[in-house]
């Protein structure tokens, strides 16, 4: 290495631990979230925007949905050795199994209709609250600019409105496991066997984790809390922006198409819209890796 390769790298080394640092400063001032893996931006400062409340609102709304998506994984898990196996788990043939597993995934018993549906509208009721605190973090984030917000409220929606939304994470421990358990049975090395017993498809059953069901429930609130935070101020007047800016600082593993737009500025609420319209970045494939959203600068603050 020449000295100016060593001048070089001590420059860079110093950089990073710079950056480092005023990551940490961030996260302990709120400003930025646990996740972060870089510094915030000039706009994103000027904003005044904590995106650790906002992770915490998400996070809190994640522990809740998985909670429940929980409680109906175990009772789907059950529910399916019951009907393999009977009470008395007794042996079946792989062929049997697979045609009662086949059975479940086309009528579906009324028992997992129920709590899917008290599951899901339990989830809406979770949304329907993340919709408002994302408008109420943006009021915080105008107040905190010097816009006067005593008089101004969240964007509201019904708990009907998410229901569409939370069904289809209250269906996924079902779909998962039934798929799973499906595929399993289909393979032909199982087939030629003369039977399988409860405790290998209680084991199969038991690795199938909750993971799944958790990332749909973080999708489905990224999402929400996104839409409330944009609609609150396309329906707030008061919120007049003046700057607005794509901000990805959210997950350091974020999808290509929410890295590229980072930063972006547009003309007016319209234009953002265009690229956010249902919350995160309309190109967005990362699903729950992504965390992006759309930051404001209101009136002349
Ligand atoms: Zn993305």
């Amino acid at each position: 290495m020449t000295l100016d390769q060593k001048r070089l790298l001590t420059v860079l080394l110093a950089a990073e631990h710079q950056e480092t640092l005023r990551i940490t400063d961030e996260q302990a001032q709120r400003r930025s979230p646990s996740v972060a893996q870089r510094a915030l931006l000039a706009h994103e400062l000027t904003a005044q925007v904590r995106f650790a409340d906002i992770e915490d609102d998400l996070d809190t709304a994640v522990d809740e949905a998985t909670a429940l998506l929980e409680d109906l994984h175990t009772e789907v898990k059950s529910l399916i050795l019951v009907e393999i196996f009977g009470e008395d788990r007794e042996p079946r043939s792989p062929a049997e199994a697979h045609e009662v597993i086949h059975r479940l995934t086309t009528d579906q018993p009324d028992q997992v209709q129920e709590s899917e549906a008290r599951v899901g509208l339990a989830i809406a009721g979770i949304l329907a609250g993340l919709y408002l605190a994302g408008g109420r973090r943006v009021i915080e984030e105008a107040e905190r600019q010097g816009v006067p917000t005593s008089a101004l409220s969240p964007a509201a929606l019904p708990v009907e409105a998410f229901q569409e939304q939370a069904a289809t994470v209250a269906q996924h421990p079902w779909r998962r496991i039934t798929r799973k358990i499906e595929d399993d049975l289909s393979d032909q090395a199982t087939l030629a066997r003369p039977q399988i017993t409860p405790d290998e498809v209680e084991r199969v059953l038991d690795d199938i984790r909750i993971d799944g069901s958790r990332d749909q429930a973080r999708q489905a609130t990224q999402t929400t809390a996104g839409q409330g935070r944009i609609d609150t101020v396309e329906q707030t007047p008061e919120l007049e922006p003046d700057q607005i800016w794509s901000s990805e600082i959210m997950d350091g593993n974020q999808c290509p198409a929410c890295e590229e737009v980072d930063g972006r500025d547009f003309a007016s609420l319209a234009e953002a819209r265009q690229l956010y319209p249902n919350g995160p970045h309309i190109n967005c494939h990362g699903g729950a890796r992504c965390r992006g959203t759309l930051i404001f600068l209101f009136g002349s603050s």
